[in-house]
């Protein structure tokens, strides 16, 4: 099977605001034997130091674009391209040829191209980018405003006013609500959550597991 398709028919997009718990869902799903592609990590990989696409971002952007270490510096760029849409789309032609190239590899190396079966792909910026219509389905992780931003003002040790400046800077989640096809509730603790997990896996259709053949136990 290729890419497209495996996406279309077996992949799950899990996407959310900063900090509203996407990473603790695949973490969770994970431990259960489910694969989790992260699509953060893929972009990371696409613009390592030293790759091509790293000296053809510097070429376009100019070499500030980099830190003294030669690794792409992500807060400038995004920085950058945040408020400017032409610049976003110039950086993401570039960037995103290799990052559906290191998924094709990584859904290779799982082994998920022959043997085809559920999986989801993590990614903050879904709805944003249009990228969920490749999807089969689209999960929004959230919780309610006060603990994101109390989470963001606890892990990146920001200010109530940054953390909340950020959150507001982000689609708003009623927009977001109405693209998806699942909300996950995360307000409340990880044994909720996983309680939310184990549900939602229960009513997925027979079949669209596929064989598993997973070492894990899954609910
Ligand atoms: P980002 O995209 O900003 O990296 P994220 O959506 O992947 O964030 P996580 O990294 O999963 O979010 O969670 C953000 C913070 O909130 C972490 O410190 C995590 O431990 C905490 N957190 C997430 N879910 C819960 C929960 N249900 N109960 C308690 N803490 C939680």
């Amino acid at each position: 099977m290729d890419t497209d398709t495996l996406c279309k028919r077996y992949g799950v997009g899990i996407t959310g605001g900063i900090a509203a718990g996407k990473s603790t869902v695949t973490r969770i799903l994970s431990s259960w034997g489910y694969v989790c592609i992260d699509a953060d990590k893929l972009a990371r990989g696409a613009v390592a130091p030293g790759s091509k696409v790293l000296s053809a971002i510097a070429r376009e952007f100019g070499r500030n674009v980099l830190t003294d270490q030669g690794s792409l510096d992500r807060k400038f760029m995004r920085d950058l391209v945040f408020r400017d849409v032409e610049l976003r789309k110039k950086l993401e032609t570039i960037v995103h040829p290799e990052i559906r190239r290191l998924l094709a590899v990584e859904l290779q190396n799982v082994d998920l191209l022959a043997n085809p079966r559920l999986w989801f792909y993590e990614a903050a910026l879904l709805f944003e980018t249009g990228a969920y219509k490749n999807f089969l389905a689209n999960c929004l992780v959230t919780c309610d405003r006060q603990t994101q931003i109390a989470r963001v003002i606890e892990r990146d040790k920001v200010s109530w006013e940054d953390a909340e400046r950020i959150v507001s800077s982000q689609m708003p989640e009623q927009e977001k609500k109405k693209l998806a096809d699942v909300v996950i509730e995360n307000t409340a603790g990880q044994k909720e959550l996983e309680q939310t997990l184990k549900t939602l896996i229960s009513h997925l259709p027979e079949g669209l597991i596929g064989d598993m053949n997973a070492e894990k136990e899954k609910p």
